[in-house]
């Protein structure tokens, strides 16, 4: 039975001042049990959400939304994962705003993760293709393009139990207000599992969560829930508005009891 998962993504967006109140409403109105829920603030902001959800004592996790590939140096402006220790539990990985802004690549995102995993950071792995792309018939040659960069050669077993979780995020439905299809998200998350066991992981790569990420709403979180592949959303700009989060936590939580009904 596969966990389900809703991240939230704050983006550039609070202030150490706004940051612990938001994430605190946000706790209170998405408990949920059989749901695991991650808020990734701003680093600025981890410590003071960090202290908000202990000091209610939120069963909820912090993420950071960026890590660095190397351990120390000369890197202005730079965090490494050690450095996330005591702040953060989950780090999301390859954000397509970060290949976009930062030129990510596919092997710079794969030395990220073994950096996550190795400070024992839970990795949200993102990756999706471009609009054209998708019309060129082109998506999952280029999201297993992406994997490949990112996991080959990495210890299947050890990034399993290290906790990664996947996030297919088509570009196109990032901040758009157009999202995928429950159906086209649902194949691309087989086709992920596919690729990841192709990549010496085997029956492994059945077990990982793939998340669904692209202007997810409360409206339309129905739409992936219905899918069987879908474990969960990474939530943008409605992570930031606590009726949102209440309305897709809550349709996870639908899933994990049936999941656990299932068993
Ligand atoms: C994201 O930031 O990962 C995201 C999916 O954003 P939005 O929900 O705003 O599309």
């Amino acid at each position: 039975m596969r966990e389900v998962v809703v991240a939230a993504n704050w983006k550039m967006h609070t202030t150490p001042a706004d940051a612990g109140a938001l994430a605190r409403t946000i706790a209170a109105r998405t408990r949920e049990p059989g749901v695991t829920r991650v808020i990734c603030p701003p680093y600025v902001c981890l410590a003071a959400v960090g202290a908000a959800l202990a000091e209610a004592d939120a069963d909820v996790a912090v993420g950071a939304q960026n890590v660095h590939h190397e351990l120390a140096g000369a890197y202005t402006g730079e965090i490494s994962a050690p450095m996330l220790a005591g702040l953060a539990t989950w780090v999301i990985i390859g954000h397509s705003e970060r290949r976009r802004d930062a030129a990510e690549t596919d092997e710079l995102i794969g030395q990220k993760l073994g950096r996550a995993l190795e400070a024992g950071l839970r990795p949200i792995l993102c990756v999706g293709e471009q609009l054209a792309e998708r019309e060129a018939g082109l998506a999952t040659e280029v999201v297993d393009r992406q994997l490949r960069g990112a996991l080959a050669g990495r210890d299947p077993v050890a990034t399993r139990t290290g906790g990664m979780v996947i996030a297919y995020e088509p570009v196109w439905a990032i901040g758009t207000g157009r999202n995928a299809t429950g159906a086209d998200a649902a194949a691309m998350a087989d086709a992920i599992r596919t690729s990841v066991g192709a990549l010496g992981w085997g029956d492994g790569a059945s077990e990982i969560p793939v998340l669904y990420g692209g202007s997810v709403t409360s409206t339309n979180i129905d739409t992936f829930f219905a899918e069987p592949s879908i474990d969960g959303a990474l939530v943008g700009g409605a992570s930031l508005k606590p009726d949102e989060m209440a309305g897709i936590v809550a349709r996870a939580g639908m899933t994990a009891r049936a999941r656990d009904l299932a068993g």
